[in-house]
């Protein structure tokens, strides 16, 4: 009943009939506000005389009535939309008190110091959340009153203090909004219903539903309770509670309470409140029925819940209950036992667990305690989770050099470039001022496993003079900072970090999930490092080695940049000759590390210019290094720079222009495969794959190119390996002509970050400054670069694995783009029968279990 009566009602309904002790009330339900606000925002006659009958049925339930002088009602009004929107729209207590039932309340009870605290309550949370004045202005007033009265805590009040506050808030009411209270039980209660609706559309609520990602239309439904109170005297109390410890999912109930308190002040730190075992001390009856009854909440709602309870005069009333929010620890945990204690099985334990999540367990992260203290200094895009804590650096040399003399260092780019790769690598985190989730900075510090955020617009990023500005703030080379790669905040200073551990909770659950899934999961590895991580996240294979990583390391670049620069074949020849044993060696590392899983490498893809030193001291440099003429490099420099590089002579166009570069990677595979074959033992099947094909001559034309060399170097080996070659689909046009393409290609990998950009037109570069506006404007819902666009992209892709197996039906196909790690993509993936998505190293086990749940939910 969630959707009809929030979560909130619907628990309190399914409470009462299994038995427990719930003050009596109703609800009002999500469809009375979505007409409340088809009506102009105002309720209709049908609903205010439902609220009538249902008022007369709960008055004659209780014995009581509103604003009755023998037996006054007091009731709660509490919101409630079907998802958990904490803290988005508040309670009101003790609705029915006046100036006269507050007499007879505290007669009745004899304890007129409770009255006139409820009242003083009520008035407080009625003003708040109905007549909408600022809270202070009440907070004020009781500070005043306890300062002057010597009291420390508010239950010290005398009941001429509390009478003299209620009244000095009746004067508030009327200075603010120029009317008197309102008397009339029956007025308090509709003003508070429709403001409870109309909080539903409050700035605070829409931001909360954006951020996670709930529809606007479903409204809110507002529950009507009779009260109990917990703030009587020493017999009565309140408090929450956990059935399972929510930050470590240990079995033993959790939580806290304070004796003779009301609603919030547990949560708002009035008084310190006690840990629930001290319950057992104090009321051991009440006690051992709060245990009783949250076990059977456990069981009943087979899950772990969060529970809120007010004891009156020695009797226990729940009052609410949820599933309750957990760390993944803590998820990991329950999960896992509840189903070795039979409560659930391992498909529901599958499906418990957020895939996203197994992130918190991957990734370094900020100490609790030192981060409660930490005020945030801006907040630039989650790139990469993690925390770091480490000195500002400026650039790759700069953040190197620090890293050796064995400081902890942050680099700090406006964006980065391939150049930055060692910095990035030395560094504890990346902070970038521009680019957006799959910027370079973002994919590749995601590949390392590295903190980084990214596209922070509010800082200036100043790396001539070495100095980071957000505005009156300047922080300097050498200053502290700190980073939250899960959130996308930045700090000033030092935040403790601390190592993740992973549990046995999660290889259990992971083992789980491979069972069930049918998509194999690959990494995105250049590294035998990175290939070694993967493998113990589960990796099965490599989906996409990018050969370019490895041309930017130090040893080699000279040897790059001179073949680059080479004039005639021969020079350029003479310089692949250099590089061949160099790749040959990575990749037979690489081989090794992988054994006999699948390892895919992707022939040469960026443009070469950016091989090249931007930077004049680095230009000149190198002149003298190669014995040319400065001014005739900054010439090829300039004659190899392009206006759009992404759309420029890139990918397969590189082989076309300059075959060579192909021969010498195929040798270099091919090679490595055939020796670590021999010295292993084991199987390696190359695959090679060639980039950003178009068109499928161009594909024959380059795959030929391969072919010859990969046969060349099998006969020169006497060697009958196998190996395959195929394609990224990766522009548009190749997925409209798969059919063509499978004619030449042994497998597809769709490569969709390009893909997406050239669907949508958009520079991925760029894009990240104008989506977020795209988003909160409603144009678009998810930034197509984190989770693919199944509307348009995902058509192409569809199209192009359709035509792709009408050609060859066992076709291989599968994804290497950013979105191979994203569960939402995952779930389309599985759907329309690609074999195997690949993803950076710290995604596999997200992919893993996100390629499990889709199976789980197709059933
Ligand atoms: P939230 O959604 O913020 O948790 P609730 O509607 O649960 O707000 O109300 C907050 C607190 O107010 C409850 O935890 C409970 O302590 C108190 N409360 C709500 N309704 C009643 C009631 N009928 N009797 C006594 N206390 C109540
Ligand atoms: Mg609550
Ligand atoms: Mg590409």
């Amino acid at each position: 009943m969630k959707s009809v009566l929030g979560g909130k009602g619907a628990n309190l309904a399914e409470m009462t009939n299994i038995g427990l002790p719930v003050p009596p009330g109703w609800t009002v339900s999500t469809e009375a506000c979505t007409v409340f606000y088809e009506n102009d925002k105002q309720l209709t006659k049908e609903i205010l005389e439902q609220i009538q009958v249902n008022l007369k049925v709960l008055e004659g339930e209780t014995g009581k009535k509103f604003g009755d002088k023998e037996n006054p009602l007091l009731v709660s009004v509490r919101s409630g939309a079907a998802f958990s929107m904490p803290g988005m729209m508040d309670t009101i207590l003790n609705l029915g008190l006046n100036d006269k039932t507050v007499l007879t309340i505290g007669e009745k009870t004899n304890n007129m110091r409770f009255a006139y605290d409820s009242y003083r309550r009520f008035i407080q949370m009625f003003s708040d959340v109905v007549l909408e004045i600022q809270k202070y202005k009440f907070e004020h007033v009781l500070d005043k009153y306890k300062e002057d009265n010597g009291c420390s805590d508010d239950t010290q009040l005398t009941i001429k203090n509390l009478a003299d506050i209620v009244e000095e808030f009746k004067a508030i009411v009327k200075k603010e909004k120029g009317l008197n209270f309102p008397q009339d039980p029956q007025e308090q209660l509709i003003m508070s219903i429709n403001a409870v609706f109309l909080s539903w559309n409050n700035p605070r609520a829409k931001a909360y539903r954006n951020l996670n990602d709930i529809p606007h239309h479903i409204g809110t439904a507002v529950n009507v309770q009779s009260m109990v109170f917990g703030n009587m005297g020493d017999d009565c109390g309140t408090g929450v509670a956990f059935t399972r410890n929510p930050s470590t999912g240990e079995r033993k109930l959790y939580g806290e309470f304070l004796v003779n308190a009301q609603g919030e002040d547990v949560v708002a730190g009035v008084r310190t409140p006690k840990p629930i075992d001290e319950l057992n001390n104090i009321m051991p009856e009440i006690y051992a029925q709060f245990v009783k009854c949250s076990q059977l909440l456990e069981t009943h709602y087979r899950d772990m819940q969060d529970i809120e309870f007010t004891i009156e005069q020695g009797k226990l009333y729940m009052l609410q209950t949820r599933n309750g929010k957990r760390t993944v620890h803590a998820a990991l945990r329950a999960a896992v036992e509840m189903v070795e204690e039979g409560l659930i099985t391992q498909e529901e334990a599958i499906l418990r667990i957020e895939p996203r999540h197994l992130d918190q367990l991957l990734h370094p992260n900020f100490d609790v305690k030192t981060m409660k203290a930490a005020v945030p200094l801006t907040q630039g895009l989650p790139a990469s989770p993690g925390a770091a804590t480490g000195k500002v650096y400026f650039n790759s040399e700069d953040v190197v050099r620090a890293a050796a003399n064995g400081e902890k260092v942050i680099l700090v780019r406006r964006e980065t470039s391939p150049e930055d790769i060692e910095g990035m690598v030395a560094a504890q985190g990346i902070l970038t001022s521009r680019g957006g989730m799959t910027s370079h900075a973002a994919v590749v510090a995601r590949g390392m496993g590295k903190c980084c955020v990214a596209g922070c617009e509010s800082l200036k990023v100043d790396e001539e003079l070495k100095i980071l500005v957000m505005g009156d703030e300047r922080i300097a080379e050498g200053e502290y900072i700190s980073l939250d790669g899960s959130s996308g905040k930045v700090y000033k200073g030092t935040i403790k970090t601390v190592e993740p551990e992973l549990s046995g909770h999660f290889g259990i659950l992971m083992e789980w999930a491979d069972k069930i899934r049918t998509l194999k999961i690959r990494t995105n590895a250049d590294t035998p490092r990175d290939a070694k991580a993967a493998i113990r996240f589960g990796a099965e294979g490599i989906g996409l080695c990018r050969t370019e990583h490895m041309f930017f390391d130090e040893a080699r670049i000279p040897v790059v940049r001179r073949m680059i620069l080479s004039v005639t074949v021969e020079q350029r020849k003479k310089a692949l000759n250099l590089l061949l044993p160099m790749q040959k060696s990575d990749f037979k590392d690489l081989y090794k590390v992988m054994e006999n899983k699948p390892v895919t490498v992707r022939l040469l893809d960026p443009p070469l210019h950016e091989f090249l030193p931007h930077e004049e001291k680095d230009i000149i440099a190198l002149a003298k290094d190669f014995d040319i003429s400065v001014d005739r490099l900054k010439e090829t420099i300039h004659s190899l720079q392009e206006v759009n590089p992404m759309l420029g002579h890139r990918g397969c166009r590189l082989a076309v222009t300059y075959p060579e570069i192909a021969q010498m990677q195929t040798r270099a595979i091919m090679e490595a495969a055939i020796e670590v074959m021999k010295e292993e033992n084991c199987t390696v099947v190359p695959e090679i794959m060639i980039p950003l094909v178009g068109i499928i001559a161009e594909l024959d034309y380059v795959k030929k190119v391969v072919v010859a060399t990969a046969e060349k170097v099998k006969e020169e080996n006497n060697s009958s390996i196998e190996y395959l070659v195929g394609t990224m689909i990766e522009i548009p046009r190749a997925a409209l002509l798969a059919d063509e393409i499978a004619k030449e290609a042994q497998f597809f990998s769709f490569g969709t970050n390009d893909l997406t950009q050239m669907t949508y037109g958009f520079s991925r570069d760029d894009a990240g400054k104008f989506i977020s506006e795209y988003k909160e404007k409603g144009i678009m819902q998810d930034d197509p670069f984190e989770s693919v666009d199944q509307e348009g992209v995902g058509k192409l892709i569809e199209l192009g694995v359709k035509l792709g197996r009408t050609t060859k039906p066992d076709l291989k196909i599968g994804v290497c783009g950013e979105h191979g790690g994203d569960p939402k993509s995952i779930d389309f993936f599985y759907k329309i029968g690609l074999d195997y998505v690949s993803c950076s190293p710290f995604r596999v086990p997200i992919a893993r279990l996100a390629a499990a749940q889709s199976v789980l939910k197709s059933k």
